[in-house]
């Protein structure tokens, strides 16, 4: 698959990225289905033949269970090889999330993610959102602690993983990714997409296969294609424990790109 770039922050990123979800949470997701977290062999060789199949990007986050600590131990290749995504702003305990959008937390948060991921340096980190964009943006104090997080070189890049329009848009003036959602059914964000291409930043995409709510090969084919072709698409991020899922999925998209 042939890199793109992360809107302006300098990262190439693979069209297709892995999403990391089910490596550590199987409880409040809404996939069609209910599953057994994989075991160590079984997340190896996921990320292995991620890797041989070109994707280098993956996406993850504190509240997806041992997720980020499973990567920081199971990791194949160098660190460099890697775009790591990670996030800030949720907590997912004893089966339920919260959130803490403070200065501290967010600090606390990267310094948490780095010991887990076990590296020193984040590519990109997003605020993960509850809903409320705008008011996080404007009232709490995770911009600023991202700000200097990636001042000290902490992290390469800092976005959002919105859920408005109006948030959206904010983050594509402020920041450096949005990660929207897009699908076959929903396309309410596009203009975010678009204003996020014509301001060159990164664009990433979640639920592009509505969490899994697509049938069959033709439906993953048609909405992969769906998204890939919308304006400003860095990557669409597709979870996934199933490593026929995955040659399908890299091979739609090395078909198209
Ligand atoms: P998704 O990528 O739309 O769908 C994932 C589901 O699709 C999984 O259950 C997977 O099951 C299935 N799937 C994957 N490839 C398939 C194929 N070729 N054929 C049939 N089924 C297939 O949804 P998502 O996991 O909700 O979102 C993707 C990623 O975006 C997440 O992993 C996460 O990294 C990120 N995300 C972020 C947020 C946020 O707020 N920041 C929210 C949601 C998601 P198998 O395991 O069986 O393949």
């Amino acid at each position: 698959m042939e890199l793109r770039p992360l809107g302006s922050t300098g990262i190439q990123v693979s069209p297709l990225g892995l999403g990391t979800v089910k490596f550590g949470r199987n409880q409040q997701v809404k996939y069609p289905s209910a599953f057994e977290i994989p075991d160590d062999r079984a997340v190896s060789a996921i990320l292995s033949l991620a890797a041989e199949l070109g994707i280098n990007l993956l996406d993850t986050a504190p509240a997806y269970g041992n997720a980020q600590a499973r990567l920081g131990k199971l990791l194949p290749g160098l660190r460099q090889d890697w775009v790591l995504v990670s996030k800030v702003g949720e907590i997912f305990e004893q089966g339920r999330s919260r959130f803490d959008f403070s200065h501290a937390h967010t600090i606390a948060t990267v310094e948490q993610s780095l010991r887990d991921l076990r590296t020193d340096y984040l590519d990109c980190v997003l605020i993960h959102s509850n809903g409320e964009d705008l008011q996080i943006l404007e009232q709490e104090g995770v911009l600023d602690a991202l700000r200097a997080l990636k001042e000290k070189g902490l992290l390469r890049a800092h976005g959002m993983s919105s859920k408005t329009v109006a948030g959206g848009l904010r983050v594509v003036e402020e920041m450096d990714v949005v990660m929207a959602t897009a699908n076959l059914e929903y396309d309410e964000e596009l203009p975010v997409l678009q204003a996020a291409a014509e301001q060159h930043k990164g664009v990433l995409i979640k639920k592009g296969l509505m969490s899994g709510h697509v049938s069959g090969l033709e439906g993953v084919r048609a909405a992969m294609r769906h998204v890939l072709g919308l304006p400003g698409v860095s990557s669409m991020i597709i979870g996934t424990i199933d490593a026929g899922h995955l040659r399908q999925n890299v091979a739609i998209a090395e078909d198209m790109t």
